[in-house]
């Protein structure tokens, strides 16, 4: 093997550059982990692609010599996706980063995959347009992560997530080969959806070249409120009277206490209602602000709380600090407890609170401190499940058990293991776990038809054999 390695790293430094490949050992250790929590896998070799071909040679090099390929965005996955957990070529799209167009008549982007999501998002707006999928690692993440993640955000409950935003990708297959599907069109009912299979796919089918990312005319105004109430399940019922009384907020995140608690003591802001066991987070948004406030006034005749208690931002600054506590509750946990775990189901958003009252019970006998939060538009929930001081040995033994509750309880409520965060390496064996055989048969099919040598993304999603 290590023959062919520097065999191949001399072809690769031939055919790109001398400085697109490495194996520098302090550059292979910035390569070996995501932002999985407690996951490592040193590379052999890291290769930087600055354009299409740049893959093309990478992968037909890598499909003779059968050396794995991890493709690689800004490593914010948190499913072991990026990380080459038996080592491997990783190929790294971060200098593939050019906004090739924004085409403002067809309201497309076109990009290259390393582009950073929330660069296209200003961009876009600049020409008064948005993108909406909005993952909260936005300002670091990138768009070829997103799409090979299928990733979604807050703003799912009234946009979408990452998928219902691509037109058309261009990819390039395990023996180099490079495939156009889609583009500037809204419509397209030619021959199979490769787009849509490649959406989610983590890097397992292809390697994604460049996005058309569709966008939208941007709402010219926002508003951010914070609604504390007495129950989780006060939270949860006011998302359906919001969305029966035809009320479609941007964003209705609910977050518990305990997560609202360990976020504000890490920002070191106070609580705003200590009381409340769960608060919503709402953000309306339209084209005027008499639409707006027309919204808020029948949230204000719609909710049971005191009017008096829910919080409205009036300021950027009072957005801000909304926004902070919801986006740093990872942060806090990471700083809390370098080790957790960390879930993302999905349930259907009725059964939210028995989800979670299902989950809370089971996890009761180990005494283990769990955060939940998410989006309560939508049922994708995050639970999050803490060692603190448990000894590393103990909790790692119980890590399967821990999961097995979570993704059953989803299954029992009609939901499932993920809604945004991915399969990646972590959840490979829930996968072999819950679905059907005739599914996993498929799974491995297609994985066979895409890369029949098996070399892109080896360990995530399904393994071959
Ligand atoms: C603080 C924090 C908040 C987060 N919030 C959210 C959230 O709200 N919603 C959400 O969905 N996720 C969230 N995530 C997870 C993560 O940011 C997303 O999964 C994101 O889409 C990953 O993008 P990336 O560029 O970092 O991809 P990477 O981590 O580099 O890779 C992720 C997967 O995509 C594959 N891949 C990357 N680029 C390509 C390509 N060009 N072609 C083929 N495969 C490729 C990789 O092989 C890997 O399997 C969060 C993460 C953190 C740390």
């Amino acid at each position: 093997m290590k023959t062919e390695l520097q065999q191949l790293k001399n072809t690769l430094q031939n055919a790109l550059h001398q400085s697109a490949v490495t194996d520098d050992p302090d550059i292979l250790e910035r390569y070996a982990m995501d932002e999985t929590s407690d996951l490592k896998g040193n590379p052999w070799l890291v290769v930087y692609a600055k354009s299409t071909q740049d893959v093309s040679i990478v992968l037909s090099l890598c499909n003779e010599y059968r050396i794995p390929v991890i493709p690689r965005g800004a490593g914010t996955g948190v499913t072991g996706g990026a990380v080459p957990v038996a080592g491997g070529v990783v190929l790294s799209l971060e200098k593939m980063n050019t906004i090739l167009e924004i085409d403002t008549e067809n309201m497309i982007a076109v990009c290259q995959p390393g582009v950073i999501t929330g660069q296209l998002q200003k961009e876009a707006l600049r020409h008064g347009l948005m993108y909406p999928p909005d993952p909260a690692s936005l300002d670091s993440c990138s768009l070829g992560g997103n799409v090979a993640e299928g990733a979604g955000g807050p703003r799912a409950v009234k946009y979408g997530t990452t998928k219902d935003y691509i037109t058309g990708l261009e990819f390039v297959l395990a023996d180099g080969s490079i495939i156009q599907h889609g583009g500037k069109f809204i419509k397209n009912a030619t021959g199979y959806n490769l787009t849509g299979v490649l959406i989610g796919s983590e890097g397992t089918l292809a390697v994604i070249t460049k996005i058309y990312c569709k966008l939208i005319p941007a709402p010219a105004y926002t508003l951010d409120m914070l609604i504390p109430f007495q129950s989780l399940h006060d939270a949860t019922h006011f998302v359906y009277t919001l969305l029966l009384h035809r009320i479609q907020p941007a964003v209705l995140e609910f977050m518990e206490e305990d997560a609202l608690t360990l976020a504000a003591s890490y920002i070191g802001q106070e609580m705003p209602h200590p009381q409340a066991r769960a608060h919503l987070l709402i953000q309306l948004d339209g084209d005027s602000y008499q639409e707006i406030d027309a919204s808020l006034n029948k949230i204000l005749s719609l909710s049971a709380v005191d009017p008096e208690s829910i919080l409205v931002a009036q300021s950027p600054q009072q957005k801000e600090r909304l926004w902070k506590a919801r986006r740093c509750i990872r942060e806090a946990i990471q700083a809390k407890s370098p080790v957790f775990l960390a879930e993302d189901c999905s349930v259907p958003r009725s059964n939210i609170v028995s989800f979670l009252t299902g989950v809370k019970e089971a996890l009761t006998p180990y005494r283990l401190q769990s955060i939940m939060f998410g989006h309560a538009g939508d049922g994708n929930v995050h639970i999050d499940v803490l060692k603190n001081d448990m000894p590393y040995d103990e909790f790692k033994a119980l890590v399967p058990s821990l999961k097995e509750i979570i993704y059953r309880q989803a299954y029992i409520q009609g939901g499932t293991i993920t809604g945004e965060h991915g399969t990646g390496f972590i959840r490979k064996e829930a996968l072999k776990q819950f679905a059907s055989l005739p599914e996993l048969s498929l799974y491995k099919r297609l994985k066979k038809a895409f890369d029949p040598n098996g070399i892109l993304n080896p360990h995530k999603i399904i393994d071959l054999d």
